[in-house]
């Protein structure tokens, strides 16, 4: 086995997501795991996520007690600026409209530190899951150049940003643009990337997302491999993400059979080490 911790999952508290944690806990015994984190979305700074989060830290809390190889980590997602301002004045999402003009958008993530610390909350996973940079951006047709440039744009943000532990799934979400073949993603965004995530002294994640879904083809799962192989030669410390959602099966072997073929040998794959933790 390559991989010996997992710190990237869904409980019951994340909106998407149906596991118990004492499932997820004892699942995770079972498969031999050393650390578990735990990490609920928190989206938007509205009441709705707010109230999720504080369910997901009372209920790790509770769990410790019994499995205490279990952390609490949040995955924070970039949001457009003036809809964080809007909710951060109303308290809603609810009447939001996008300003007309001033793209791209600013970036910002639903929480500060202090506020995530009065949680208990140990590390972030920062991570893109859609476009922000103009009204309605997601949801328009594909442009191949604009989706690039967005990825790139909000996880350089992440890279640089002080709350972010582990930089999840970077590049997610390519069906159609970049999961036939990563090359399409010039070598210079992936080397500023790098670099940045070396010099704040971030983690990377090799998410199971890429190895297991059908949108990724044979040859960008092997040249993912080894984009995350460079990263760990570079000095970058990888760590491990099921990012399981519903149930906890072991996607260890999969991900670990193109691991391999990269070049991950047994302690490659790391945990968060504990001066790194808050
Ligand atoms: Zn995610
Ligand atoms: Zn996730």
């Amino acid at each position: 086995m390559i991989i010996h911790s997992d710190w990237h999952i869904h409980s019951e508290y994340s909106y998407d997501a149906l596991n118990p944690l004492s499932l997820i806990a004892e699942n995770a015994k079972e498969q031999g795991l050393r650390f578990v984190g735990i990490t609920d979305h928190l989206n938007y700074n509205d009441g709705k996520f707010w109230r999720d989060l504080r369910a997901s830290a009372e209920g790790v809390r509770e769990a410790q007690k019994k499995y205490p190889f279990m952390m609490l980590g949040v995955e924070l997602t970039p949001i457009a600026k003036p809809q964080f301002d809007y909710i951060k004045r109303t308290g809603t999402r609810l009447g939001y409209e996008a300003p007309t003009e001033g793209f791209p958008f600013a970036i910002a993530l639903a929480a500060s530190k202090e506020e995530l610390t009065a949680l208990g909350v140990r590390y972030v996973i920062g991570a893109s899951h859609w476009r922000v940079d103009c009204p309605g951006a997601s949801s328009l047709p594909v442009d191949r150049d604009a989706c690039i440039g967005e990825w790139y744009r909000q996880q350089m943000y992440l890279a640089n940003d002080e709350r972010v532990t582990i930089l999840g799934h970077p590049w997610y979400h390519g069906k159609g643009i970049w999961y036939e073949n990563f090359d399409v993603i010039p070598q210079g965004m992936k080397d500023d990337l790098a670099a940045a995530l070396k010099e704040n002294g971030k983690y990377v994640e090799c998410n199971a997302h890429f190895f297991q879904t059908a949108k990724a083809t044979e040859t960008f799962r092997h040249q993912y491999a080894k984009y995350l192989r460079g990263m760990f030669e570079m000095g970058i410390p990888v760590t491990y993400g099921s990012d399981a959602h519903n149930g906890y099966a072991d996607d260890r072997p999969i991900v670990e059979k193109y691991l391999s073929a990269a070049g991950f040998r047994d302690g490659d794959i790391v945990g968060i080490d504990e001066k790194d933790l808050w």
